[in-house]
């Protein structure tokens, strides 16, 4: 009999015909309203997909469970104690993104400094009707300074893009210095606070963890300049919402562009929906065809190599070696 694989939410088709060629693979897209999935998960050995709740609840559901892999290379939805604890390795999906995340960074940060969704709306509403005022203008992306928050892989491709492609001063903020960016984006570290305080665009794409949860809230957003544009490709979790929402009201920063929000998706009364100095996007960061191909195969050859006997390429809780 084949090995029962989940497939979470969502898996790209390729991926999910190869898979099925060795393993019995069900595709649980609303995973909270089908009947059966429960059934399907205490059966299953690997769990292939999106935001699968790996908490202590749900693994009591999984008995027969080895494998979550992501398909993600954030893994804030698994809790990798409890994972270990019961032998089951969680993998992700690093590196095959960061071009993808940073393309999706810099047109983020372009179309918040340049207004170009609420132009985009002027235009085809029929708006247009003779020269544009300087209330339309936006600011400028080149030559300004970029604060990144969080130097990791896909930190260095938007520090690549803005320092070559834009000529921005770059600074960032890290737990540990980053010699190696400094040398190629010519950056210089700074304390969050100072980075706050110099940056014309602070840009947070750190993980979520239980440290960078909540990390920007009021206190940090009165340290940056009232012009400051504020982009948050990392995880909702990581800003205190309500204070961004303050922030901005206040105008305490000029805008904000946002890929991740505290709720997912993003509830239709949200105050920054109706922000025009806000551009939002649905979680949309590495959502191109052929990136969100790799990382599927990615995440299926991690799966895979567990369910053959062998280590994953990505394996995040290493300690399960050890039991
Ligand atoms: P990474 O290579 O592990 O880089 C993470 C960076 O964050 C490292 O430079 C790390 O440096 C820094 N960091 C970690 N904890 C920190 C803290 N407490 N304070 C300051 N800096 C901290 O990860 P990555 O591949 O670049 O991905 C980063 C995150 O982006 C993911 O975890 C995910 O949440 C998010 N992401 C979002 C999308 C999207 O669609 N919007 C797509 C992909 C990824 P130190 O360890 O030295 O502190």
């Amino acid at each position: 009999m084949k090995k029962k694989i989940l497939a979470y939410q969502w898996l790209e088709q390729p991926v999910y015909d190869r898979l099925m060629e060795d393993y019995d693979v069900r595709l649980f897209e609303n995973p909270e309203h089908d009947t059966d999935f429960l059934e399907f998960l205490r059966e299953a050995e690997g769990v292939i997909g999106f935001g699968f709740p790996g908490n202590a609840a749900m693994l009591d559901k999984a008995p027969n469970l080895k494998i979550i892999s992501n398909v993600s290379v954030g893994y804030n939805n698994l809790n990798l104690a409890e994972l270990t604890k019961r032998g089951v390795m969680g993998t992700n999906t690093p590196g095959v993104l960061d071009d993808t995340v940073a393309d999706m960074a810099m047109g983020l940060m372009l179309a918040t400094a340049r207004r170009i969704p609420e132009l985009d709306g002027y235009v085809k509403q029929g708006l247009w009707k003779g020269l544009l005022t300087n209330d339309w203008y936006g600011m400028d992306v080149h030559h300004k300074t970029l604060g990144i928050i969080g130097m990791g892989r896909i930190g260095n491709a938007i520090a690549k893009r803005a320092r070559f492609g834009f000529d921005m001063d770059i600074l960032y903020h890290t737990r540990t210095k980053k010699p190696e960016a400094e040398e190629r984006f010519n950056a210089s570290y700074r304390s969050l606070e100072n980075l706050l305080k110099e940056s014309d665009y602070v840009c947070l794409v750190t993980p979520l963890t239980e440290e960078t949860r909540g990390m920007i809230g009021s206190e940090q957003f009165r340290l940056m300049k009232p012009s400051a544009i504020f982009l948050n490709i990392s995880r909702g979790g990581t800003v205190v919402e309500e204070d961004l929402i303050d922030a901005l009201q206040q105008n305490e920063i000029a805008a904000a562009g946002l890929d991740v929000f505290a709720q997912e998706p993003v509830d239709p009364s949200n105050p920054l929906l109706q922000m025009k100095n806000v551009v939002t996007l649905p979680h949309i960061g590495s959502s191109t065809y052929e990136t969100e191909v790799a990382m599927a195969q990615l995440a299926a050859d991690n799966l895979t190599a567990v369910l053959e006997g062998k280590k994953p390429g990505n394996l995040l809780n290493l300690d399960v070696l050890g039991r």
